[in-house]
């Protein structure tokens, strides 16, 4: 399967490498595969067209329970030390302080951590810097042709490439649309330094339907204030040029009672927008080959679990799957269906996509069904509110505790979903 028509003749005789596992991708799912892999003595490719990660907005914030994961696969303290922690959460509903949570959580910007990731590499693993212009999979082996004639053979091909879809296409993997156009995120600094914005992190929840609006998250990544907002709607709305053009303004009209406290929103950069579908993938059970992270499925980043898909995928393959696969000989469908078929990773895609689905209706459907759990979830959360006033009352130190009072963190089909900030309305 070609991808590359412009292959260029190489100049010098092209190399052959020989490999247990090949990876193409090296962004977050490449990368980490990659070096658990490789620390546990397995012989690995890794192959992506660039040496540094491109610029991009991407996740910028993350949790406890990815922390775990980070720490199981050994990348705990390369985490810690490519990242801002966070313990005093903020939640604001109502144009007033809901909740105040301790709970971890770390922000980074995308491509350092991608880049200090590919940083902990060990040298048995390097980065090959290439393009993937043929590749061929099937039971037993595995072939990549990079666009300057070098080959890498190997028994068990992983596909890490993102949203890219050469490399899928040319395989012949088929990405299914199941929600087109499904949110928007917008990523922005503000110009308040965090000395003089106070809190660690600030989560905002707008107050109308209308307005299309997860919630919008403020914190601290290393020495600049920056905020991810996270709205229903598409990139041709006339709102989000409006935006792009004055953010500021529209902030101030959203969320006036937070306004002081962000220095009336001055904004210190352009407002990156990004537009997510949610979508799967179809053909994928097939001989010698896998598909991970965002090559195999992509859920809505005000979920925040697209991280923890990744890990999780990173996770049952080094520590279950890719061991038992390459003690016996061959690699034909039925052994990678085992990881498609594992019920750890089908319960995080499925938490991921369900929590989508669900966090965008509960904002933004208007049918009676929706209204009346809104009700619900609204009437339960003033009725915390009230109860801590009265506590506070006669208890003036205990500001911003949990009441207990129950919510509506169910889909349709009675599933428990995350608690996450990302429930919306
Ligand atoms: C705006 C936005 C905000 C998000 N926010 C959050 C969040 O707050 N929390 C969270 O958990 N998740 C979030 N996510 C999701 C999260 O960023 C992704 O799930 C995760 O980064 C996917 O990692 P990946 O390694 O699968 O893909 P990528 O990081 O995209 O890596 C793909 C790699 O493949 C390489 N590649 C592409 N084509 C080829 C090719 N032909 N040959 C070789 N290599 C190739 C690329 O160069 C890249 O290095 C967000 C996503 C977006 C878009």
């Amino acid at each position: 399967m070609s991808i590359a028509e412009d292959r260029e003749t190489p100049a010098v005789p092209a190399s052959r490498t020989e490999v247990e596992v090949a990876i193409v991708g090296a962004g977050l799912a490449g990368t980490v595969l990659a070096i658990t892999l490789a620390n546990a003595g397995r012989k690995i490719a890794l192959v992506d067209p660039h040496r540094i990660h491109h610029n991009e907005f991407r996740a910028e914030k993350t949790r406890a329970e990815q922390m775990r994961l980070f720490e199981k696969l050994g990348l705990g303290p390369v985490f810690r030390s490519l990242v801002t922690p966070m313990t005093d959460l903020h939640v604001f509903r109502f144009g007033q302080l809901f909740e105040r949570k301790q709970a971890w959580e770390y922000a980074f910007s995308y491509t350092p951590l991608v880049n200090g990731l590919r940083a902990a590499l060990p040298p048995q693993a390097p980065l090959t810097v290439g393009k993937v212009a043929e590749v061929s999979t099937g039971p037993d082996r595995q072939r990549l042709v990079l666009t300057d004639g070098s080959v890498i053979e190997a028994r068990l091909l992983v596909v890490a490439t993102g949203y890219s879809e050469a490399v899928r296409r040319a395989i012949g993997v088929e990405r299914i649309e199941e929600s087109k156009a499904h949110s928007l995120s917008m990523g922005f600094d503000f110009a308040i330094s965090p000395q003089e914005f106070g809190l660690q992190s600030l989560t905002f929840y707008a107050r109308r339907v209308v307005d299309r609006i997860a919630f919008l998250t403020i914190f601290r990544i290393g020495e600049r204030m920056r905020a991810n907002m996270f709205v229903y709607r598409t990139v041709a709305d006339p709102w989000v040029r409006a935006f792009r053009e004055n953010p500021q303004k529209i902030l101030l009209e959203l969320m006036p009672e937070i306004a002081a406290r962000c220095g009336n929103f001055a904004i210190a950069s352009e407002v990156d927008v990004r537009q997510v579908s949610l979508t799967t993938t179809q053909g994928h059970r097939r001989d010698g080959v896998v598909f991970i992270g965002d090559a195999f499925a992509t859920t809505c980043p005000a979920q925040g679990d697209g991280i923890h898909r990744v890990l999780t995928d990173v996770d049952r393959l080094s520590s279950t799957h890719i061991p038992a696969w390459l003690a016996t000989p061959g690699m034909a469908a039925d052994k990678i269906c085992a990881f498609y078929d594992d019920p750890i990773k089908i319960a995080a895609d499925e938490r991921a996509m369900r929590a989508s689905v669900y966090a965008r209706r509960i904002t933004t459907e208007t049918g009676l069904e929706w209204r009346l759990r809104r009700l619900r979830n609204n009437t339960a959360r003033h009725l915390m509110i009230f109860a801590r006033r009265f506590r506070e009352a006669g208890k003036p130190s205990d500001a911003g505790g949990a009441t207990g009072v129950a919510f509506d963190h169910t889909d349709k089909a009675g599933q428990e979903l995350p608690a996450g900030p990302g429930l919306g309305t």
